[in-house]
């Protein structure tokens, strides 16, 4: 299987996809080995097929803003693969959102959903718009209009949309709202619901509560802790402050915080009423450097990030290549041994690269923040059930997930040579072999 090759089809048919064919390209490459020792696997064009849509919807959205302007912005649903069960995936409503963005993060999802061993297939979707200053009834009527034409795609059998950037519990409730008005159902068609209507205990918190239950096993593995350790985290999102709020809770100190215009920083650590404060802020329309300004200890650098601060593990939970080969360096230099990836594809391949070649033990996102999606699985269960979890139920099922996928980068990701295994390969190979095994036990599809 000449994976070059079909690289190269993808620059050529999209040469403006960067992050999709940057995503592709750590794929196939971590998959490499595997697909030297099982040929045929990649019959019958199978990563080709792997690599193309099922099915990608572009519709146009129109909303009226509250001074009665008339506004159009463009809305996508990528449903990349279905062979494992439903498509499932978030929405994320931000600026940058486009078919590239979109694909890279449907592809993602198709590893990380088969990780979870949820009975979940793959999509992604949402919409250029951006709701930083729109008023709630702004965002009400976007998310009317939004669902006003998604809902002919989706079902609970056919395809399970839920959160992602700039689409919260809010965001939801609303989508949820409209499709049940259009559909004349009431079912479980979106994940990440109000807890008065369907939603899990604990969604709001899983990637977060994932990402460190992931950290603590990987630390295990190695005869360490996170207690006492200096953990960096980048973002101030639901992944963010969730991710932190657990480290704390496990006696980690979390020593950054940051959003798009800078960094806050204390030595000490955060505390977690800092953290619940950071949150009220942020539904107010503030940033980190708020908290700054009213939080003893806490200091602010604009336009700076995480990565230069003494630590042991870094979480990088804000965004795509968030963290390059620049900051991986300052990372090393800072003496941190551990990069956990709390969002999807946060370094870029030239980070990877420095990262894994420092020894620093590195978990891709598709691994170590499936906590999000895996409790989506578990919402999904709930509601075809009828029924609700608790809490402390919900955080059980969360944490085995956690452990599962755990073992299985472990299993292929090789952890005999007494440093942390490889993940990214585990990840890819257990992922993949999943979806690759029902694409083929279905057919030429
Ligand atoms: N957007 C989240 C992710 O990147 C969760 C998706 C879901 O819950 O369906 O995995």
């Amino acid at each position: 299987m000449d994976i070059n090759a079909v690289i190269q089809r993808l620059e050529q048919r999209d040469p403006h996809d960067t992050h999709f064919r940057q995503a592709a390209k750590g794929l196939l490459g971590s998959l490499d080995g595997y697909l030297k020792d099982h040929p045929e696997i990649a019959d019958s064009a199978l990563l080709e097929r792997l690599l193309e849509p099922e099915r990608t919807v572009i519709f146009r959205v129109t909303w009226v803003d509250d001074h009665g302007a008339t506004r159009v912005n463009r809305g996508y649903r990528v449903q990349m693969n279905g062979a494992l069960g439903p498509y499932k995936g978030g929405l994320r409503f931000h600026p940058s959102v486009n078919l590239d963005i979109l694909r890279f993060l449907a592809l993602e999802q198709t590893i990380k959903n088969a990780l979870t061993g949820l009975p979940l297939g793959a999509g992604k979707g949402g919409s250029d718009f951006d709701p930083k200053g729109r008023s709630d009834g702004e965002i009400m009527r976007f998310c009317q209009a939004f669902m006003s034409e998604l809902y002919r795609h989706i079902g609970p059998d056919i395809d399970v949309p839920a959160g992602d950037m700039g689409v919260g519990t809010r965001e939801v409730g609303y989508l949820f709202g409209m499709y049940r008005k259009l559909s004349g159902t009431f079912s479980g068609t979106l994940t990440g619901k109000g807890p008065t209507f369907g939603g899990s205990a604990l969604r709001p918190e899983a990637t977060g509560y994932g990402l460190v239950y992931f950290a603590q096993q990987a630390l295990r593995c190695q005869d360490d802790t996170l207690e006492g350790k200096a953990v960096a985290v980048s973002g101030a999102g639901s992944v963010a402050r969730h991710a932190a709020l657990k480290a704390i809770e496990m006696g980690a100190r979390v020593v950054t915080l940051s959003d798009s215009r800078g960094l806050i920083h204390r030595q000490q650590g955060f505390d977690a009423e800092q953290v619940g404060e950071l949150a009220r802020i942020k539904a107010n329309g503030g940033g980190v450097a708020d908290l700054a300004g009213q939080a003893t200890g806490v200091s602010y650098h604009e336009n700076e990030k995480p990565w230069a601060r003494a630590c042991d593990v870094a979480l990088p939970c804000a965004t795509q290549n968030e963290l390059d080969q620049h900051d991986a360096r300052a990372l090393v230099k800072g003496g941190c041994r551990w990069l956990l990836e709390g969002a999807n594809m946060p370094c870029t391949a030239g980070a990877v690269a420095v990262v894994r070649e420092a020894g620093l033990g590195y978990a891709p996102g598709k691994a170590a923040n499936a906590g999000g999606v895996a409790v989506s699985g578990l919402e999904m269960s709930q509601n075809s059930l009828r029924e609700y979890w608790s809490a402390s139920e919900v955080d059980r099922r969360l944490y085995g997930l956690m452990e599962n996928i755990h073992r299985q980068c472990v299993e292929h990701g090789g952890g005999d040579h007494g440093g942390p295994p490889d993940y990214e390969t585990g990840a890819a190979v257990a992922g993949f072999s999943r979806v690759a095994e029902a694409m083929r036990g279905q057919g030429i599809l």
